[in-house]
C-alpha cells in the first residue's frame, strides 16, 4: 500500500515569525489527520523555528532544497547534516524553479538524492515537462531522462525510500491544473518507468504527488486517480484552511 503524501511548498515566502503561526495554524488543523502525511516547507531560514512548533505533532518538516557537499565554500548553500540537525523529515529535490533559475540538473538532482538517503531523511524528487515539450511530443521522453538521471545508481532499498513529484510546469504557480486524466496519464507513465528500473513491487510502493496548481477544488479528482498519491502544493499551502482542503480529501482514499 503506498502512503499520500501531501506537501505544502512555501518557496520565498512568509518571514519567520509568519512561518511560525502558519506552521502553528497547520498543526491545529491537521491534528486529526491520521492517513495522509503531511509536511510543510518553509524557508531555510524559518526551519529551526517551524521545527520547534512541529515537535509532538503530526506534521513533518520538509526543506525546499539542498547542496550536496558535507561543508566548505559554497556561499548561499545548505548542506543535508545542517537540515538533519534541526530535524528535517523531507527534502524537495530538482524542484523547476531550481532547475529554470538556478542550474540544477538531472546530475545534481541525483547527488542530492544520494546525500539527502545517506542521513535518513526522504527526498521529494520533482519531475515534469514544460509546455513546449509537452505540445512537441517529448513528455514521454523528458520524464524517462530526469526519472533514469535522479535514480541513477539507487538500489531497490533506496528507491522505496524516495517520492516523486511529478509536477508539469506549465500547471505550477499558472493557477491551470493538469486535468485528472492528464495527470493520471503522467503519473502511471512514471511508475512504468519505475517497473523497468527496479521491478513492480517497488514501482507500486513509490508514493507519486501531483503539482501544479492544486487546490481544495481540484484535490479530490486528483487524489482519486490510481497513480496520484498525494500532492506538492505551492500556492494554496500559504493558508492552513485551503492546505486543509486539500489533505482533508485524502484521508478517505487507499492506494
Ligand atoms: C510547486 O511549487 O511545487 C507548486 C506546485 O506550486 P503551485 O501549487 O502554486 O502551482
Amino acid at each position: 500500500m503506498r502512503k499520500i503524501v501531501i506537501a505544502g511548498n512555501w518557496k520565498m515566502n512568509k518571514t519567520v515569525a509568519e512561518s511560525v503561526k502558519l506552521a502553528a495554524d497547520v498543526v491545529a488543523a491537521a491534528k486529526d489527520i491520521k492517513n495522509v502525511v503531511v509536511a510543510i516547507a518553509p524557508t531555510y531560514l524559518a526551519l529551526a523555528k517551524v521545527a520547534e512548533v512541529l515537535k509532538g505533532s503530526n506534521v513533518k518538516l520538509a526543506a525546499q532544497d539542498v547542496h550536496w557537499e558535507n561543508q566548505g565554500a559554497f556561499t548561499g548553500k545548505v548542506s543535508a547534516d545542517m537540515l538533519k540537525e534541526i530535524g528535517v523529515d523531507f527534502v524537495i529535490i530538482g524542484h523547476s524553479e531550481q532547475r529554470t533559475h538556478f542550474g540544477e540538473t538531472d546530475e545534481t538532482v541525483n547527488k542530492k538524492v544520494k546525500k539527502v538517503q545517506s542521513l535518513d531523511m526522504t527526498p521529494i524528487i520533482c519531475i515534469g515537462e514544460t509546455l513546449a515539450e509537452r505540445k512537441g511530443g517529448r513528455l514521454e521522453a523528458v520524464l524517462t531522462t530526469q526519472v533514469n538521471g535522479a535514480y541513477a545508481g539507487l538500489s531497490a532499498d533506496e528507491a522505496l525510500r524516495t517520492v516523486i513529484a511529478y509536477e508539469p510546469v506549465w500547471a505550477i504557480g499558472t493557477g491551470v491544473t493538469a486535468s485528472d486524466d492528464e495527470a493520471q496519464q503522467a503519473h502511471a507513465f512514471v511508475r512504468s518507468l519505475l517497473t523497468k528500473l527496479y521491478g513492480d513491487n517497488v514501482a507500486q510502493s513509490i508514493s507519486i504527488q501531483y503539482g501544479g496548481s492544486m487546490k481544495p477544488e481540484n484535490a479530490a479528482g486528483l487524489l482519486a486517480q490510481r497513480d496520484i498519491d498525494g500532492g506538492l502544493i505551492g500556492g494554496a499551502a500559504l493558508k492552513a484552511d485551503s492546505f486543509l482542503g486539500i489533505v482533508t480529501p485524502g484521508e478517505s482514499i487507499k492506494k
